[in-house]
């Protein structure tokens, strides 16, 4: 049975731009399934929270879809061999997310055989409970696949534990270059439609939406066929970013999502098409998250889609589609407007690696004082004042940044893009926003110390007094009044103290 797209009536986000876009390069291809390569390399951390804690020692052999390293905490997930092999090192590699940052790595060497370990499939996942769903999305691994890995389990439980009014699937890929999206919904309709269900359930949403943009008509068409009135399909303008989570709830439910607040605070939970289709197939087929879509596009010479492993290098994906290398042209990991260029291609390819993209149109021009045009406040989709967070950021005036809401930037580009001064913005808000983190790690650790030597301080003022011939004291007033009775110097019961601290430790260590 098909369903007809509900008149729904659409709003518009502020801001944004409306691109020139190259998805015809890749989106009506095929996509390619990558074959193997010599080594696979996974970090520990592909995903937004705690990083991961190894199960395997060097030199021992795995199956594909064992898992290898455990999630460490509630915001993390663990992480699966994406082939058979050997663990031939664990060490560390360049994170994604901040090239200057080296994070731990498992590397496989493959042994060709992609012998899978025992899966344990679920038939009929409506029919276990929703709780145990989430769970079983966790343990595959499962984090968002649109490009901001916050782990998809999160996402529904905060779902559980408050009321979801409305589930959104983001099918909507803005970025000018990117096509997986697109293919996964052409190729993958069915797993999709029914991760969507799973979802739901999941989460128990009283309404469900997938939204594609309008420039997708084929992948719009081929999920039409499979949905019935339970899900609602919509399409919506294709204007730069409307596949930002905070823009495409503007656009489809005219709601705002507070400053610093999250969807869930106003009822509503959203995942990219590529999650609802991990999802699925993990708790029904048993398969934890092992492979991605990546768009391969710009000067290569085949431009296309590939069903990449996860730790495939992204030099090896390359290859695949007739890569040279130029000296004019630089290789972006992402979109050209959210993109990062990338200095080493040996890196892998993540759960988040939505697109790898060959580039010579990268600003080079020099950068110029800002004229105060107010060109980037007007396409700003956060309604932001782009200038002013530049400004303070290049002063390092963290409280100004955080005051101007540096942390509801999306880094679109969009200011960047517009900026007649080629004023590197965005670069400069992701240096603000490791500033604010290292300032606030430092903080926390500042008050840390300071409240111990508080404690400390304390502490040796009621054992002063404690010793004190002058003082008569109760009790309440000072807890330490009837501690060591027989101790009359004050030498011997501080000695006394460190001693019992010490047998505790001993005692701790031989358990
Ligand atoms: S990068 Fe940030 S400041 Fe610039 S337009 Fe996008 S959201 Fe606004
Ligand atoms: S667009 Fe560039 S030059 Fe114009 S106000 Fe913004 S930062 Fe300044």
């Amino acid at each position: 049975m098909t369903f007809e797209q509900i008149n729904r009536e659409l709003y518009q986000f502020p801001g944004g731009l409306n691109l020139r876009t190259y998805k015809e390069l890749t989106n009506s291809k095929e996509s390619l399934i990558t074959p193997l390569p010599d080594k696979i390399v996974l970090p520990l951390q592909q995903h937004i929270g705690n990083p991961s804690e190894p199960l395997v020692k060097k030199g021992e052999s795995v199956l594909k879809g064992q898992k290898i390293a455990q999630a460490s905490g509630y915001v993390s997930v663990p992480v699966h061999a994406s082939t058979s092999g050997r663990i031939i090192d664990i060490s560390t590699c360049p994170s994604a997310q901040d090239q200057s940052v080296q994070i731990p790595c498992i590397i496989i060497e493959p042994d060709g055989n992609d012998a899978w370990f025992e899966l344990d499939p679920v038939d009929d996942f409506l029919s276990i409970d929703p709780e145990k769903l989430q769970n079983l999305i966790c343990e595959a691994g499962i984090v968002g696949m649109g490009g901001a890995g916050f782990p998809a389990h999160v996402k529904l439980c905060e779902g559980t534990a408050t009321a979801v009014d409305t589930l959104i699937i983001n099918g909507v890929e803005c970025e000018p270059y990117i096509s997986c999206d697109d293919r996964v919904i052409r190729e993958k309709a069915d797993y999709i439609v029914s991760g969507t269900r799973m979802l739901q359930h999941a989460i128990q949403a009283k309404h469900c939406v997938i939204a594609v943009e309008e420039d997708m008509p084929e992948a719009f068409d081929a999920l039409n066929t499979l949905i019935d009135d339970d899900i609602e399909l919509v399409k919506v303008p294709a204007r730069y970013p409307a596949g930002g989570e905070k823009q495409l709830i503007k656009v489809l439910t005219g709601k705002e999502v507070p400053s610093g607040g999250l969807p869930i605070h106003i009822g509503i939970v959203m995942h990219n098409v590529g999650t609802a289709a991990a999802a699925f197939r993990s708790v029904t087929r048993g398969e934890p998250l092992l492979s991605r879509y990546v768009t391969v596009s710009g000067n290569v010479e085949d431009p296309r889609n590939l069903q990449v492993l996860l730790g495939t290098s992204v030099s090896h994906c390359l290859e695949q589609v007739g890569y040279q290398q130029r000296d004019n042209e630089i290789v972006i990991m992402g979109g050209p407007m959210m993109g990062e260029h990338i200095h080493d291609i040996s890196m892998p390819v993540i759960k988040t690696t939505n697109s790898i993209l060959v580039t010579s149109e990268f600003n080079r021009a020099r950068e110029m004082p800002c004229i105060g045009c107010g060109d980037c406040v007007d396409v700003c989709p956060a309604k932001l004042l782009p200038q002013e967070l530049f400004a303070y950021s290049r002063a390092k005036d963290l409280n100004q940044v955080r005051a101007l809401h540096l942390f509801d930037c999306i880094e679109c580009g969009c200011c960047a893009y517009v900026c007649p001064s080629n004023i590197h913005l965005v670069q400069s808000y992701r240096q603000a926003k490791k500033d604010v983190a290292v300032y606030e790690k430092k903080h926390a650790e500042y008050e840390h110390a300071r409240h111990r030597f508080e404690a400390r301080s304390e502490r040796l003022n009621f054992v002063d007094d404690r010793f004190d011939k002058n003082k008569t004291i109760s009790s309440e007033e000072n807890p330490l009044v009837f501690e060591d009775k027989g101790i009359e110097d004050k030498q011997s019961y501080i000695q006394a103290a460190v001693e019992r601290i010490k047998q505790k430790r001993n005692k701790k260590k031989i358990k």
